[in-house]
């Protein structure tokens, strides 16, 4: 018999946010998590777009609840060193410490749904009449269905089937610190640092200024990473930090017990993030924007939107792949395009380091330009706004000229950096 309708495996932001949805519907749902307890550990740089508190207005409450550091300034850096540099009035970004935020949420979700806390699933068994999940530990939990939020190495994903193949090409590895700030502090603590740095393949570099903390990373893809960067990781951020430092980015010392790696995936959602009595959401699912890197966001919208295809499948009481797919027409309604072009933009703009040189040398000469860049890597202004922009000719016509033959704008395409 199933205790429960819906089962949750993860609860970070996509798991938090389904759970919250869900427990808030009166579902029956029982939410399962590997951490023994919140807080818990989650590598990240911790940058919430701006618009995270239209979509999902509790944010603000949460944002008093833990250290955030309101971004109004952004410097971005083309790999040949051309620097660039927004500031604008309103937050362009926040930027919280991911073992606080995650807390928070967390207790938003379990004040309406009972958790299951230090239970790690390692296989899922689709049923005729509900699904099986067994932890580490032998239990064995069963649902009508479940919601895999259990990130990118998702047990869901593979055991559903939804996610198959070698992920090298599809993931990136994201190096970091967070390190106190009395041991290491952002030169402008008012500003987020964006540094595209690698040629030949997507890679970037960051310094997010927190409340109390500094964060400094570099992410690449994992085959660049696999092939140039394995074992050599701690060695390849001290140097990262070095170079920072002497550039005058950051002061003080990194502290290599804080050095982390963990990788993202990059390519977009999976081409199915729905079974019979499976969805997918934040990670597990593939739901990160592959130019910028941001996930918190694309996990919580994805987490809200399976949770209410979840609703569906219990009012309607079935659990089919058929009903189930509602679950996709809603995520690609709201975030869809803004995905499909993330992927698209990666894969042109990196192959060529020479390209993003161009596009921010010229938007170093047009205002509006910049912002639009800026604002499309923070994730506060839509591929479109850009790509119209552009197409309205505000952009002097050399520029135009050279932009629209990188990027074949006018079908798809455009920008810069990470999130
Ligand atoms: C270093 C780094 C920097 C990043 N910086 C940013 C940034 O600045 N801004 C941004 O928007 N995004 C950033 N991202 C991406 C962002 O961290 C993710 O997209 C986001 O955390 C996804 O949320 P999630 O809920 O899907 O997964 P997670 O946050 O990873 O949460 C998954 C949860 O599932 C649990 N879990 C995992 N496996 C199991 C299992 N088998 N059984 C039970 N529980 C399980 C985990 O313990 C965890 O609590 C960064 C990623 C990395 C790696």
């Amino acid at each position: 018999m199933n205790e429960f309708d819906v089962i949750v495996v993860g609860a970070g932001p996509s798991g938090a946010t389904a759970a919250k949805c869900l427990g808030e519907a009166g579902v029956r749902v029982l939410v399962l998590e590997k951490a023994e307890a919140f807080p818990r550990e989650k590598p990240c740089g911790g940058g919430l777009s701006a618009r995270m508190l239209e979509r999902f207005p509790y944010v603000k409450e949460v944002l008093a609840e833990v250290g955030t550091n309101p971004i109004r300034r952004v410097y971005l850096e083309s790999p040949d060193g051309t620097g660039v540099v927004h500031e604008q009035a309103e937050p362009i970004m926040y930027l919280v410490r991911r073992w606080e935020y995650d807390a928070a949420l967390f207790r938003r979700a379990q004040a309406v749904a009972p958790v299951e806390m230090g239970v790690t699933i390692r296989a899922l068994r689709v049923l005729p009449e509900g699904v099986e999940l067994e932890a580490t530990d032998g239990r064995v939990f069963r649902a009508k269905m479940v919601i895999g939020c259990d990130s990118a190495n998702s047990v869901i994903a593979r055991h559903s089937g939804l996610r198959v193949g070698d992920i090298r090409s599809e993931y990136a590895v994201d190096m970091m610190e967070e390190t106190p700030a009395a041991k290491m502090q952002a030169a402008r603590p008012d500003t987020v640092s964006l540094f595209l740095t690698l040629t030949k393949t997507f890679g970037y570099g960051y310094i997010f200024p927190k409340t109390e903390h500094c964060n400094l990373g570099f992410g690449c893809k994992l085959d660049y990473y696999l092939e140039e960067l394995r074992g050599k990781g701690k060695e390849h951020h001290a140097g990262w930090v070095e170079e920072m430092k002497q550039k005058g980015f950051v002061t003080g010392e990194t502290q290599r017990d804080g050095y982390k790696a963990f990788p993202i995936p990059i390519s977009g959602p999976l081409a199915k993030t729905y079974t019979d009595r499976v969805l997918l959401a934040g990670d597990a699912g593939g739901f990160v924007n592959a130019f910028t890197a941001e996930g918190i966001f694309y996990a919580m919208t994805s987490g809200a939107l399976a949770a209410e295809a979840a609703i569906a499948a219990v009012k309607a009481n079935d659990y089919s792949e058929a009903q189930l797919k509602g679950y996709e027409r809603t995520w690609r309604a709201e975030i869809g395009g803004d995905l499909e072009h993330s992927v698209d933009i990666q894969r042109r703009l990196f192959n060529d380091s020479g390209r993003i040189d161009q596009i921010v040398r010229a938007a170093s000469r047009d205002e509006g330009l910049l912002k639009l860049l800026i604002g499309y890597s923070m994730g506060a202004v839509r591929y479109e706004e850009l790509r119209n922009y552009m197409a309205a000719s505000a952009v002097p016509k050399w520029v135009m000229s050279k932009v629209a033959s990188m990027l074949r704008f006018g079908n798809k395409g455009v920008a810069t950096s990470k999130a």
